[in-house]
């Protein structure tokens, strides 16, 4: 459904010198029908680039995103138009990804009215009803705010509005970090029922790992700007290989603290360098207890050291 091949966005810094950031650097994945990519990574490793740079919000520096084997990296507004309909986007931010001013039915209307989709008022409401039912909310809701609803419901409209036009492909950016806990699972079992009831493949981005575990098929790694480690999602929490995906699994808090006298892995130490000047070789070499003399010169390069299982590290 969607392929993304070695996808790189830099951004130039405002102010004297020429200065770039270098958010993603030559990003390659592809995430099959009806299937969950899930990626994970500290703030500021490039998730979200990726997530913009798909739906094409961000033009990509370079590389190239294909949707069902067309490649629309550089197709123009009017081209792109009927491919946006076919990928949508759910935001991190319950709150300020609702225009407050508007109503919940005009909420959910609206995509349909930029697609011209929407037919009579009444097919409209009809089909807001529809959609509000599918995330569990109801017609009682639909001349409500969004300030009239709790975080939760928030993301739930965020989701009916993403689905209105039934999108083949949902970019999940962080879909649940704003919310509570014990929200989340709600939100996520939502996705999970949508996914099996329409077959939509899903990119879901997370710094939350054991949620990811919940919801992927596949999970990626991501580590300042690339992609560091990628398999099954079974496969990772089984057997993680980097040394980064080491460090994500053990800062996992668990509900059993281990025996006395037995260590724990040590978690990660430090913090992710800045993607304007990226450490040279391995980026993760400055917090890596593993490091030796190749990890400062040379970029490991992502490779299946097993069969679906790809790493890049210099150990491998
Ligand atoms: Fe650590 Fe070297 Fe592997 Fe990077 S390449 S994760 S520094 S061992």
């Amino acid at each position: 459904m969607l392929e993304v091949r070695d996808l790189v966005k830099r951004f130039k810094v405002k102010g004297p010198g020429r200065k770039l950031v270098h958010a993603v650097e030559g990003v390659s994945f592809s995430i099959p029908e009806g299937e969950t990519l899930g990626l994970v990574g500290e703030s500021g490793c490039g998730k979200s680039t990726i997530a913009r740079s798909v739906m094409r919000i961000y033009e990509p520096t370079s590389g190239s995103v294909l949707i069902d084997g067309v490649d629309i990296t550089h197709l123009g507004e009017r081209e792109l138009k009927p491919v946006r309909k076919r990928m949508q986007m759910i935001f991190q931010d319950p709150y300020a990804s609702l225009n407050a001013r508007m109503k919940v039915r005009d909420i959910i209307a609206e995509p349909l009215a930029a697609h011209r989709m929407g037919g009579s008022r009444a097919e409209t409401d009809e089909a807001v009803r529809a959609m509000l039912e599918h995330v569990g909310l109801g017609r009682q809701h639909m001349n409500r705010y969004p300030h009239e609803f709790s975080g939760g419901q928030r993301q739930r409209i965020g989701i009916a509005r993403a689905l209105v036009l039934k999108p083949e492909l949902l970019i999940c950016d962080e879909p649940i970090s704003a919310l509570d806990v014990s929200i989340q699972a709600q939100v996520v079992n939502l996705l999970k029922k949508i996914q099996s009831e329409n077959g939509i493949s899903y990119l879901f981005i997370a710094h939350d790992l054991a949620m990811v575990r919940y919801v992927s098929h596949t999970v990626g790694v991501m580590y300042l700007g690339r992609i560091v480690e990628k398999c099954e999602s079974a496969e990772i929490y089984k057997r993680p290989l980097h040394p980064y995906t080491q460090g994500l699994l053990d800062s996992i808090p668990s509900p059993r603290p281990a025996p006395h006298g037995v260590e724990k892995a040590a978690s990660i130490e430090g913090d992710i360098p800045s993607p304007i000047s990226p450490p040279p070789g391995c980026a993760f070499h400055t917090r890596c207890r593993y490091a030796k003399d190749v990890c400062r010169e040379a970029i490991p390069v992502l490779k299946a050291v097993e069969a679906g299982h790809e790493v890049a590290c210099h150990l491998f």
